[in-house]
């Protein structure tokens, strides 16, 4: 029963992100207007709203216009439950730890999404992976010798974002295209500051090699690497406690 309401939890926090990064890319704000059909514009009822059953048992099609709903919001509400259920699996017990990576992990998502909706990843998801982590590392869980752990570990994440900025630069010389936004760049910054250095050059590693991969699959030269990096940060994250 647990891990069904964990995974109902995840979904909804899904369908909420994905709300998110439409709203944002439609320049409208997500506390203003209720959930409605993209078709039709039929405000949803609360039936319509339950995640994942609501896509099946309408047959992914809207209750109103009866037109086809898109497969992503059934894929945000699925991954917004397996992301749940994983970080809850790996932590196994109920601890602060566990609800601190489920947060970073919906930051990462909502970052991913919006990235991918409009190939920007807006600086509010900066700040709060910022706050999130000085707030586990004060409230939290009191660091010996703040300061300098603060220090270090915002120096990694300093030097990951210029030696991203730097590579960034030098190919976009040799390419004469930009390889990554400023908003990956930035996001390196919080890697560092999770991750430390060595593991902030591993998620480094392990986006280029999804980035690869997905510009294999969907045969694109330009895709949104916000979502490879997120990847990678949460497995590594995860890889870490
Ligand atoms: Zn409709």
């Amino acid at each position: 029963m647990v891990y069904f309401i964990l995974f109902m939890t995840g979904a909804s926090f899904g369908s909420f992100l994905l709300c998110f990064a439409e709203r944002y890319s439609l320049g409208e704000s997500i506390l203003i207007g209720r959930s409605h059909c993209p078709s039709c514009g039929h405000v949803l009822g609360i039936s319509d709203l339950i995640p994942v059953f609501s896509y099946i048992m309408h047959k992914g099609r809207c209750r109103y216009c009866h037109r086809k709903i898109d497969i992503r919001y059934l894929l945000s509400e699925v991954l917004g439950g397996c992301l749940f259920l994983a970080v809850f699996y790996h932590h196994k017990v109920h601890n602060m730890d566990c609800f601190y990576a489920m947060a970073v992990g919906c930051i990462l998502m909502g970052l991913s999404m919006t990235d991918l909706l409009t190939y920007e990843i807006p600086d509010r998801f900066h700040v709060m992976l910022i706050t999130l982590w000085l707030i586990k590392h004060t409230i939290l869980q009191e660091e010996i010798l703040f300061l300098p752990f603060l220090l270090g570990k915002a120096l990694s994440g300093l030097i990951l974002s210029f030696y991203l900025f730097f590579l960034t630069f030098v190919l976009s010389k040799i390419r004469h295209a930009e390889m990554m936004g400023g908003g990956d760049i930035k996001l390196f910054f919080s890697v560092g500051l999770y991750l430390g250095f060595y593991r902030g050059m591993s998620c480094l590693f392990l986006s280029c090699v999804f980035g690869l991969f997905a510009m294999l699959v969907t045969k694109r030269k330009n895709i949104p690497f916000g979502p490879c990096i997120s990847l990678s940060f949460l497995l590594l994250l995860l890889a870490k406690c």
